[in-house]
């Protein structure tokens, strides 16, 4: 008995990996053909083929003893019997010829389907996302130990793919890497070429014997703020890489939230001043909880300090309330806004959505700043669109049996 498979030809998580392995609508490669000829001998079969399954056709990724060109390398699905193979089962067929589901496939008839073995190949997630078939010309029975190994030669096609996938996988995070490198060399080297600059100045005025008290303090102010970006840029790297080695952990202690937010805007007050943002705080509630007060100021700053650098010249507004035993925290701004594409992408590691040289930035604060948000189970969110600003919730759990709403 086959049954209907139209659900599944539709999900979207199927379709999903599907895409992700990168196949389908390529050329046929060795690496596949291989093994459809290997199927081929050994079961005895004149037509081995390899297929994805799409929402709408079959694709032929590779095949023996059937000639995939860009014409015949597609067909659609009201024609394709390697569908019914995505149930999850083998599907075998003795005779194509009286089956009433391909009676009338023309493309049954094109290709002189009569015997078919078709295996699912089914990705380590669960989803089935093509068949590998052998096809006979003429009536066959096919015993369990031709099955055994049909199966078999398909499990040697998934480790392909997962094979190519993996491969992809540590080509992109090392190509990410290489961009971090590139970007992490960029952004030490700004506030160390203002350092060397301004030591070279300092030389030269105390050679020349101008240097006064003034100029002292100033030049020692200008150290002191190059030497602290210097230190934030190198923190923020090594909580990235503590973070990802799971070797972060927290100092929770009892604190409320209203101080923390006073004190993290006293010490950006400066920042806020020379990007000329004024900031409105609206306190709803009195907010305590038990919570690492110098992880969660590390993450207000940066988002009041994101604002600041990237809504300069406008008004930042905060706000504190509490919803069902947690406390919120909202940080709005009304600079340029991000984009709907590059919401999620900026929490991510290295996750910029400004490409421009312009405004510095390693793309690491936010990435931390959730996971430190998350580390004490609250959750950080944004909502934003393109010209209205950006809103950063920070949602925070009161006490530890408090539930994410
Ligand atoms: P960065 O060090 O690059 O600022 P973050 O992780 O803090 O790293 O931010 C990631 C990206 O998110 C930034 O590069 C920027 O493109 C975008 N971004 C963050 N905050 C804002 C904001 N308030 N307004 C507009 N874009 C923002």
């Amino acid at each position: 008995m086959i049954n209907d498979c139209s659900d599944l030809l539709n999900n979207i998580d199927r379709l999903e990996a599907v895409s992700e392995t990168g196949l389908f609508g390529t050329e046929p490669e060795a690496a596949f053909t291989r093994l459809n000829s290997l199927a081929t001998k050994i079961l005895k079969a004149p037509v081995s083929i390899f297929s994805l399954i799409g929402d709408k056709t079959q694709f032929f990724k590779s095949a023996a003893g059937f000639e995939i060109t860009n014409k015949t390398n597609e067909c659609p699905l009201d024609l394709s019997v390697c569908q019914y193979a995505l149930q999850g089962k083998p599907l075998s067929i003795e005779n194509t010829k009286n089956h009433p589901l391909f009676i009338n496939n023309p493309a049954v008839q094109a290709m002189n389907i009569v015997g078919y073995l078709g295996i699912p190949v089914v990705t380590k997630s669960g989803h089935a996302i093509g068949a590998v078939c052998v096809i006979d010309h003429k009536k066959r029975t096919w015993t369990q130990e031709e099955i055994d190994i049909l199966q078999d030669i398909t499990a040697s096609f998934i480790s392909e793919i997962e094979l190519r996938q993996a491969i992809t996988k540590i080509k992109n995070e090392s190509n990410l890497r290489e961009e971090f490198i590139a970007i992490a060399s960029h952004e030490l080297k700004n506030p160390l070429n203002a350092l060397k600059l301004q030591t070279q100045m300092i030389q030269k005025r105390q050679s020349k014997g101008k240097f006064d008290l003034d100029d002292n303090q100033k030049f020692l102010s200008n150290l002191e703020r190059q030497t602290n970006r210097l230190e934030l840029l190198i923190d923020d790297m090594s909580d990235a890489t503590r973070l990802s080695t799971g070797k972060f952990s927290l100092n929770k202690q009892s604190m409320s939230m209203n101080q923390l937010v006073e004190y993290t805007l006293k010490n950006l007050e400066e920042v806020l001043f020379k990007a000329d943002c004024s900031v409105k705080i609206d306190f709803q509630s009195e907010l305590e909880g038990r919570w690492d007060s110098s992880r969660i100021e590390q993450v207000l700053t940066n988002i009041i300090s994101n604002s600041a650098k990237y809504a300069a010249g406008s008004p930042i507004e905060i706000t504190l309330s509490k919803k069902d035993n947690f406390a919120v925290i909202t940080i709005k701004d009304f600079g340029p806004g991000i984009a709907e594409e590059n919401q999620e992408l900026i929490f991510n590691k290295y996750g910029r959505a400004n490409e421009s040289d312009a405004i510095q930035g390693l793309g690491l604060g936010l990435y931390i700043s959730r996971q430190i948000v998350e580390e004490h189970k609250g959750t950080l969110e944004l909502t934003s669109s393109i010209g209205h600003g950006s809103s950063f919730q920070i949602s925070l759990p009161q006490s530890s049996l408090a539930v994410i709403p």
